[in-house]
């Protein structure tokens, strides 16, 4: 480990993910498969309409094909599984995302569960997620298995570490937890119910805040020399100004820590890179399926 407080850049730890992908996906394009992700958006939510153009954007920078659905806000909630599918069905569409949050009246649970579990780049399929807690190889929720890949570069061996959680969310938390579990961490995970909170967190080797308060985990809740990885985005209003910040607050919590992800730069990049790396690893995975059994030829990377 190098200085106290060293910064874990996501940008430049996402940068590399990428290249890994547009690695991979030029393997699968010589192999005549051209990995293909499909971005399902439904109604006029403004954030997410940022979210989907961020993720077809980074789609073509790393050569996969991304093809849009946009459906008005008034979509029934038939029309919107009739479109899953379809996507279901097209052996030319390896990834299925359907961008959250949907419409009040669409059941959004009904939808993730329409999606085929191979196509599942997001990883909240139930039949992923229990995947994911008994340890098997799955898509994963992309934002906690960045938080891992930034961990593993950053720690190496993770084996034996305490690691404390804080939020117990289906997209972050929990998969966060099923991951430094199967990692060999000890895990303690912390929840707005859990007492004495910043006693348990001040044990912890790695911290992972993903709680949606700003700047909660100050240097209280932190033993010196952790590892301390902060998933919050909050935007507040300070000094005048619009600023985005963390569950942690960076400016006490620095100092102490052997290595913390700032906000932003940290996590978010990372989630979308995650993205790209399942939708890759879910078109070589469909590739392999649907070679002849006795085919050698159908071999992808390493990591697929
Ligand atoms: P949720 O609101 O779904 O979950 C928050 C969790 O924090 C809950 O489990 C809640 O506990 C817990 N919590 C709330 N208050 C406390 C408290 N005082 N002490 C301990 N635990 C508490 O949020 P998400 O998991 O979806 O997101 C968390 C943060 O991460 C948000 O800031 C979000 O914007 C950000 N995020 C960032 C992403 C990225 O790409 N960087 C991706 C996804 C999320 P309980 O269950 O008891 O209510």
């Amino acid at each position: 480990m190098s200085t106290p407080g060293q910064l874990i850049d996501g940008k430049a730890v996402s940068a590399q993910v990428l290249a890994e992908v547009t690695a991979d996906v030029a393997a699968l394009k010589a192999q005549g498969v051209e990995p293909a992700l499909a971005v399902v958006l439904v109604g006029d939510d403004p954030a997410s309409h940022v979210y989907v153009r961020n993720k077809v954007l980074r789609a073509g920078e790393v050569g996969i094909r991304s093809l849009e659905y946009r459906l008005p806000a008034e979509a029934s909630a038939a029309e919107v599984l009739a479109l899953v599918a379809e996507l279901n069905a097209d052996a030319g569409v390896h990834g299925i995302l359907v961008q959250l949050p949907l419409p009040k009246h669409i059941d959004e649970t009904s939808v993730l569960q329409a999606i085929d579990p191979a196509k599942d780049v997001d990883g909240f399929h139930s039949e992923n997620v229990g995947g994911l807690s008994q340890g098997r190889p799955v898509l994963t929720p992309c934002t906690p298995a960045g938080c891992m890949r930034l961990l593993r570069d950053t720690l190496g061996d993770l084996s034996g570490k305490h690691a404390v959680v804080i939020g117990r969310s289906n997209i972050v938390g929990k998969p966060m937890a099923a991951l430094l579990l199967a990692a060999d961490c000890t895990v303690t995970v912390l929840h707005s119910r859990s007492k004495n909170p910043q006693a348990l967190c001040r044990k912890a080797d790695i911290v992972v805040a993903a709680v949606g308060r700003p700047r909660m985990i100050n240097a209280e809740w932190i033993k010196p020399g952790a590892v301390v990885i902060d998933v919050g985005i909050n935007r507040i209003e300070e000094d005048g100004k619009n600023r985005l910040v963390g569950d942690v607050d960076f400016a006490s919590v620095q100092p102490l820590t052997a290595a913390i992800t700032p906000v932003p730069g940290g996590v978010g990049p990372m989630t979308i890179a995650l993205l790209m790396q399942n939708t890759v690893t879910a078109a070589c995975q469909q590739h392999i399926n649907s070679a002849p059994a006795a085919s050698e030829e159908a071999t992808c990377r390493s990591a697929c």
